[in-house]
């Protein structure tokens, strides 16, 4: 059965999904919850097919300021590609429970990417960092996305439309050359 991803007006928990330029492309998925960002680091981004599971990189608690953020941070640029709300499904709705447990299923409700998705910590880590995997939940996102891929079709900021190459050439120092380099430390 086709579940409609209609929790989007409930997302209470700001998301966002960066595209990073650091030594290799990569997505970070940042989850407001509690008063920070969840972070996880995806090599290869999301995928919007069912069954094919992506690997997410657990990494430190952002802080929240950093949601909107897009410049460039001293491993490289960093783009804004997606922005929204997400909510945990009904099993997920102890969150902190569910981070626990490993198992954490939620609805995204951005711009660019909807639905279900489902984030599993698995036995795994790469330099003491655990590996969990993301996968796409069966839903008419999923359906409307079956043959296609939402990073080849929307790779531009969804804030300035802007590409990592544009927000580079783009980015002016902050003033403050010590306080700026401390904040976008945390950034990347
Ligand atoms: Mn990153």
């Amino acid at each position: 059965m086709k579940v409609e991803a209609n929790r989007c007006a409930y997302g209470q928990h700001a998301y966002a999904m960066k595209k990073h330029q650091a030594k290799r492309l990569h997505y970070d998925l940042r989850l407001e919850w509690n008063g920070v960002l969840l972070s996880w680091a995806l090599p290869e981004g999301p995928s919007c097919q069912p069954g094919v599971v992506r690997e997410a990189v657990e990494m430190d608690d952002h802080r929240e300021a950093y949601l909107q953020f897009e410049g460039v941070h001293h491993t490289g640029p960093i783009m804004l590609w997606d922005r929204g709300t997400w909510e945990p499904e009904p099993e997920s709705e102890d969150i902190g429970k569910s981070l626990r447990k490993g198992v954490l299923r939620f609805t995204l409700c951005g711009e660019k990417l909807q639905g279900i998705w489902i984030l599993t910590r698995t036995n795994i880590t790469s330099n003491t960092r655990h590996i969990w995997k993301l996968g796409k939940y069966p839903d008419a996102f999923a359906e409307r996305y079956a043959h296609r891929c939402v990073l080849v079709e929307r790779p531009n900021s969804i804030s300035t439309r802007r590409t990592l190459e544009e927000i580079a050439r783009d980015w002016t120092r902050p003033r403050d050359k010590h306080q700026g380099q401390m904040k976008l430390f945390d950034a990347a």
